[in-house]
């Protein structure tokens, strides 16, 4: 992309309205407006940002095994009467009326739906396991929305469900899900410990969040700091090996984290002194198991192998996947803006003309920029003809991880600069040379 053609209003001056430093930032690097509280337009950076954060949830999920699909933003009333969710719910659920009188709401989640699908359409133990998720908006009208995209009214959420047929296999498809979980995030470039949590109006007693740590989190997070060290890295991870995702699940629920709903003083005393950490917390997913409590009420029953009817197992796990965009950067900035871990950045690489309307100059730019293309990395040219210093301000600002610098002092000598934006380290180097560092970084990922 060239920057000349993009659109990414910048703003100059710190937004007052916004108490964050995510918040800031995304509104400051024209990633997001609000268009009502807590509702956000995703302008052409965030909506990338965003993109990328949702292929990465996608290729977790289907390696995991899982079915992906997209159930609608609206659904009926009806299917939350027969739950008895939807006198439950409360004011968080936006109840609209169409224009037959009838009820629907906007999803806040989607266990009545996929429960009356899966009770339509599965009727045998054969048919299991089995795991449906969908990636879609979701609204609940917080009563704060605040915090730009971290406490949004309308956000973009992944939920998954599970069905199966005891309880044994459900505790298979939730430490399943961890562990796609902790892929998720570790790809993303986070640390997201998954803590003991409580269950609230889902139900169950089996389920755990993941938190990221930062200041500005509104969880109070109670830890041992040698959960810190655990990396899944490359290890290969069999989804049908129960074994293997039941001892990577004990290795990370083993060391203490709980939030503070769940915390317990008595027993974090056992964890040595100098590895007690107390920290706050921002929440990026959570896991449940809670057995039959929908298909129960809803009467979704599989046939087993002995040929009795039992109402089906179920669990339902959520990542924010638009809180994360926010997340991320609470957890990677600096002073001059955002630092992209790389398997998110909106784009890879950013090119920097020194000297616009400099033939040599606009000549080489031109060609490392179509080169970078070629090869999959995904440049933004910044080709306006601002002075060098708005230039590295702006691509600090919307911190690609990567920046290319061209001027006609370093075309003289056959180089360019390549420059970290998490280190500040820059190198020379010839323009293939470049591309060819880039390309074996970004191969990884
Ligand atoms: P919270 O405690 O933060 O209100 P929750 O526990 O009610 O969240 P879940 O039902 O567990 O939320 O939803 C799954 C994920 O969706 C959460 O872990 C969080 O990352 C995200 N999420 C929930 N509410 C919001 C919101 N209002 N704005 C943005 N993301 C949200
Ligand atoms: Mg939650």
């Amino acid at each position: 992309m060239r920057m000349s053609r993009y659109f990414l209003p910048i703003l100059k001056e710190t937004p007052a309205e916004a108490q964050i430093v995510s918040h800031r930032l995304m509104l400051r690097a024209g990633m997001i407006r609000q268009a009502a509280a807590g509702i956000y337009s995703w302008l052409p950076l965030g909506f990338k940002v965003l993109r990328r954060l949702e292929d990465i949830v996608h290729q977790e999920q289907i390696r995991a095994g899982h079915n992906p699909m997209l159930m609608p933003t609206l659904q009926s009333a009806d299917l939350w009467r027969e739950s008895g969710r939807y006198d439950d719910y409360g004011e968080e659920m936006l109840r609209i009326k169409d224009r037959h009188g009838r009820d629907l709401l906007y999803g806040p989640t989607n266990e009545e739906l996929i429960t009356d699908i899966f009770r339509n359409n599965v009727h045998s133990y054969k048919d299991l396991p089995l795991t449906l998720y969908h990636i879609q908006w979701k609204f609940r009208d917080e009563i704060r929305p605040r915090f730009g995209v971290m406490r949004g009214r309308e956000f973009f959420m992944k939920d998954g469900y599970n069905f199966d047929v005891d309880k044994p296999s459900a505790i298979q498809a939730y430490n399943r899900h961890m562990v796609s979980y902790l892929r998720t995030y570790e790809r993303m470039g986070l640390k997201a410990i998954p803590m003991r949590a409580a269950s609230g109006p889902i139900g169950g007693d089996n389920t755990h969040e993941f938190l990221v740590l930062a200041d500005t989190g509104e969880s109070e997070v109670f830890y041992d700091s040698a959960i810190l060290d655990l990396k899944l890295g490359d290890r290969t991870v069999d989804y049908d090996d129960w074994g293997q995702c039941e001892s990577i699940v004990t290795e990370w629920t083993t060391p203490y984290a709980r939030t503070d709903e769940t915390h317990d003083q008595a027993v974090f005393e056992n964890v040595p002194e100098e590895r007690r950490k107390t920290s706050r917390g921002i929440e990026v997913g959570q896991i449940f198991y809670f057995g039959t409590k929908y298909s129960d009420a809803m009467n979704a029953k599989v046939v087993t192998q002995d040929g009795d009817r039992v109402p089906v197992h179920m669990g339902s796990h959520g990542i924010g996947v638009s809180r994360l965009v926010g997340a991320i950067i609470e957890a990677s900035h600096d002073d001059n803006g955002i630092i992209w871990p790389e398997a998110v950045a909106p784009f890879r690489v950013g090119i920097v003309n020194l000297k616009q309307g400099d033939e040599e100059a606009d000549g080489a730019c031109d060609g490392l920029y179509k080169a970078a293309m070629a090869l999959g990395l995904d440049p933004l040219y910044d080709d306006r003809s601002e002075r060098a210093g708005a230039k590295f301000a702006t691509m600090d600002l919307i911190g690609l991880p990567w920046r290319i610098t061209v001027g006609p002092r370093g075309l003289k000598n056959g180089v360019v600069e390549l420059t970290c934006r998490k280190t500040g380290e820059s190198e020379e180097l010839t323009p293939e040379l470049a591309l060819q560092r880039l390309s074996e970084i970004y191969a990884g990922i």
